[in-house]
């Protein structure tokens, strides 16, 4: 599979994992091209009738999507498709199509077209970036009534014959949804985050994709072949041979490798002498829960409430909150669930919820900062968990605590929530553990002082790290200075795990740094007791922790703490892990 042109390696953001092979599908938002039609003005009623029947289509169409994602992915997921339904019901746009229409006397797909831009531009030009964002639900939605009204064939990624590797300059929501379980083997897109829809919703579909590869579609053509490595968030287009040949025996190294570690999913996490380890699933939606159990995970270690806030217009309300959070409890029982209090900011930014733009937001009013000054969402979050702990064993943890002062007033407004509820006479777990994260250095320099206040800690790496190391985590430019093996970074754990446990509290980590292999042995090493990592990452730490003894990971802990830097650290975990676990998927240098 040779190609003569120029192989190219691109580096992008790893928004799904896994390594796919195969020919490029270049997924165009074709434009129609519609003429400027003259009408006459007995055909107006025709043309009213038209709109109005492309509307209902459109609509049925947007229904049943939203029906069947909910089904197969969640109503988490096929709640995107309710703003869709809003931009189809909204009477301005619909009453300025047809006052147009009596005007001009120009064709409806002409005027329909042209309101719609329209619309788009003065969207644009808005300074509410909810509002802003609510572009691309028109542009959809628009698309789809234009296709309807000149009965267009379309939905070109549900009806493809063979796999291909769709690459695209966006997908917007119902394009990820039509090539659900289709022929699409991964997905790459020029814009995109870590946390758009998109990356979710590739995730949930299990198939790799990078997002954010800037001008992908500008230098690809449909039928070029393409490597896509969701893991590492690297695109090769026109791979060489030799390239080739090293992401396939990769490939299925890793399919291989999966299918054997999965075999571990029913054994427990326990070390060679004994030492049992929690394993635990990070989650972001309550579907998320069928993945958890599907890897063998003991739990779950971080639920991220803040996706509950996005892709909607108002805020959820207690009673919402009580439902998820609840239905998860109840289906990973008798294992626990530790549901994080609301951590937006940072690149977690809702419009609805009032907060303004500010010059640094990752060090701005985010996570609890927000959360202690709106006790309104807060305690309304208190209260649903709350409710939900006498459902299956719930804890709780705050996110960005900075100092003690913070967390008692946190915990004083979950007193106040408890007050409130024995009074209503409504139940909940009066024992449930209530935790910090540790993920601000100040956090983990007075961890002694903190670990006398709570249950438990766990350590948000992500964070921890690019506030210890001033390395902006989204920002691909100085990516090379973020660094999870630093020896700052692991001086600050070690000193909150002695904290934690001179306090007597236990001591977890859900950063991804959980997940990464070449971390886990130093990370056991210093005492760790739990690990919560993505739930595909489970089975690799499973095998990890049952191939060593405590003593040996103690012993590697100790010599990598004596390393200069980051680079000589991990070599050395590498290292020590290939001899420890020699088939593991793991790149030494
Ligand atoms: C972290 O910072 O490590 C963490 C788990 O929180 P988030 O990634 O949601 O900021
Ligand atoms: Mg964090």
């Amino acid at each position: 599979m040779t190609t003569k042109k120029k192989e190219l390696i691109l580096k992008g953001i790893p928004a799904s994992p896994g390594i796919n092979v195969g020919k490029v599908f270049l997924f165009g938002r074709e434009q129609y091209v519609i003429p400027r039609r003259g009408i006459r003005e007995d055909q107006i009623p025709n043309e009213v009738k038209r709109f109005k029947d492309a509307l209902l289509q459109t609509k049925n169409e947007i229904v049943e999507i939203k029906k069947r994602i909910s089904e197969e992915m969640g109503a988490e997921h096929g709640q995107i498709f309710s703003a869709h339904l809003l931009v189809i019901d909204d009477s301005m746009l619909i009453e300025e199509v047809v006052s147009r229409l009596k005007k001009d006397k120009l064709s409806i797909e002409y005027i329909f077209q042209d309101v719609i831009r329209r619309y788009i531009k003065v969207f644009l030009e808005m300074d509410d970036e909810y509002l802003r964002e609510r572009i691309s639900d028109i542009n959809d939605v628009g698309r789809r009534i234009l296709k309807n009204l000149i009965g267009a064939k379309e939905d070109v990624l549900s009806n493809l014959k063979e796999k291909v590797i769709v690459v695209a300059y966006d997908l917007s929501p119902s394009d990820t949804a039509t090539m659900h379980k289709k022929n699409v083997t991964a997905f790459v897109t020029d814009i995109g985050g870590r946390t758009s829809h998109t990356a979710i919703m590739a995730k949930s579909l299990e198939i790799p994709a990078v997002v954010g590869l800037e001008s992908l579609t500008k230098k690809v053509e449909t039928g070029d072949t393409i490597i896509v490595d969701g893991t590492h968030g690297i695109v090769v287009l026109n791979p060489s041979a030799k390239t080739l040949k090293k992401y396939e025996v990769d490939k299925e190294r890793i399919t291989a490798i999966e299918k054997h570690l999965l075999e571990l999913k029913d054994l427990p996490s326990v070390t060679l002498d004994g030492k049992t380890i929690e394993l635990a699933a990070n989650i972001e939606v309550p579907e998320d829960v069928l993945s958890v159990i599907a890897h063998g995970a003991a739990g779950i270690g971080l639920y991220r409430t803040e996706f509950f806030y996005m892709n909607r217009r108002d805020i959820p309300t207690e009673e919402e909150q009580f439902k998820a959070y609840s239905a998860v409890a109840r289906r990973i029982k008798p294992a626990s669930v530790i549901i994080r209090t609301l951590d937006i900011g940072g690149d977690k930014f809702l419009s609805q919820l009032d907060v303004p733009q500010q010059m640094n937001p990752f060090l701005g009013w985010r996570a609890i900062r927000f959360c202690l000054a709106r006790p309104d969402i807060f305690k309304a979050q208190l209260r649903a968990i709350l409710r939900a702990s006498s459902y299956g064993k719930l804890k709780m943890m705050y996110p960005m605590i900075s100092g003690v002062e913070e967390l008692r007033q946190a915990n004083a407004m979950l007193e106040d929530v408890k007050k409130d509820l024995k009074k209503e006479s409504i139940p909940f777990d009066e024992g449930m553990e209530v935790g910090a994260m540790i993920e601000v250095p100040s956090a983990a320099i007075t961890s002694d002082i903190l670990a006398k206040e709570v249950d438990f800690f766990s350590i948000g790496t992500n964070d921890l790290i690019q506030y210890s190391l001033a390395v902006d985590r989204v920002n691909e430019k100085i990516a090379y200075l973020y660094e999870p093996a630093h020896p700052a970074v692991l001086r600050l754990i070690k000193t909150v795990i002695e904290s934690a446990h001179n306090a007597g509290i236990w001591v977890g980590m859900c950063g991804e740094m959980a997940g990464d292999i070449a971390m886990a042995l130093i990370l056991l090493g210093l005492g760790l007791d739990e690990f919560s990592a993505s739930p595909i990452a489970i089975p690799e730490i499973k095998r990890i922790i049952r191939s060593v003894t405590l003593r040996q990971a103690k012993e590697i802990a100790q010599e990598s703490m004596l390393l200069s830097t980051g680079k000589e650290v991990e070599k050395y975990a590498k290292k020590r892990l290939k001899e420890i676990v020699p088939d593991l998927a793991l790149e030494v240098d």
